[in-house]
């Protein structure tokens, strides 16, 4: 499998984008980045959108992408999430009002969007890869996912404060081979870290000791760029060779 990083952060600022990652080149782990890292070539070769909640900062490039790829590809891309999520997007983004409805254009029987909900727990199978959505704990709605290919599997936690359930998912995962977790505030800022529905670094070392004896590669994402400093500090204190900050560019392969 086959990770580039296209955006990684918890907030945009010059050189720092939201959270985009593209895996095998065709399918999109969030859209907060997308349309101004990849060319247009590179944009025509997704066929899936897989969205972990609807805060902007992981939707934003779903629209532009459909934009510029309209017309230009065969067949249309599948935007997948859970129901509520889909629902949320339909209604307040994809809604002819803040950005066309790209489910409905340029027909409504051939749409360039397609909506793809996934259940809690249910694998869903996009070509060679499959992901399957485990419920996390943010402040709305938010799915973690796992997602495997024949080389192997990684945890995506998305957004999320403590957790439980995305770490018993990881632990029955016997090819596990990488975890992308979130660390978005330093620790002196963890009362805005808990009324957000984030971690902070100790909660990320915190919630790494649930995924017991997986010591695989852990890929920390979501930083507030404003404390990155500060919180590569602090990840460097945890003396911990597994834990690498991500940084927009990085490709993993694994
Ligand atoms: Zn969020
Ligand atoms: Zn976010």
């Amino acid at each position: 499998m086959r990770i580039q990083v296209l955006g990684c952060y918890g907030a945009e600022m010059p050189g720092y984008k939201t959270s985009g990652f593209l895996i095998n080149d065709d399918t999109l782990l969030d859209a907060g980045t997308v349309v101004s890292v990849l060319n247009v070539e590179e944009q025509l070769k997704i066929n899936n959108i897989i969205i972990s909640h609807t805060h902007l900062d992981h939707i934003k490039d779903i629209q532009f992408l459909a934009d510029n790829v309209i017309g230009k590809r065969n067949g249309h891309i599948n935007l997948i999430g859970t129901h509520g999520v889909l629902d949320i997007l339909r209604a307040n983004v994809l809604n002819n009002i803040i950005w066309p409805d790209f489910t409905t254009i340029p027909s409504v029987n051939g749409p360039i969007l397609k909506l793809l909900p996934v259940k809690g727990k249910e694998e869903l199978c996009l070509g060679d890869v499959t992901v399957k959505p485990i419920r996390v704990n943010h402040i709305v709605d938010a799915t973690g996912y796992i997602i495997k290919d024949n080389d192997g599997a990684i945890v995506y936690t998305g957004d999320t404060s403590h957790t439980d359930w995305i770490w018993d998912a990881a632990l029955k995962e016997d090819n596990l081979k990488a975890i992308f977790i979130e660390a978005s505030f330093p620790n002196s800022m963890a009362d805005l870290a808990a009324i957000s529905g984030h971690l902070t670094v100790q909660g990320m070392a915190e919630e790494l000791k649930k995924a017991g004896d997986k010591k695989v590669p852990v890929y920390v994402f979501h930083m507030k760029p404003q404390y990155l400093d500060i919180i590569e500090k602090e990840i460097a204190l945890l003396d911990n060779k597994r834990i690498k900050v991500l940084k927009q560019g990085d490709v993993i392969e694994i």
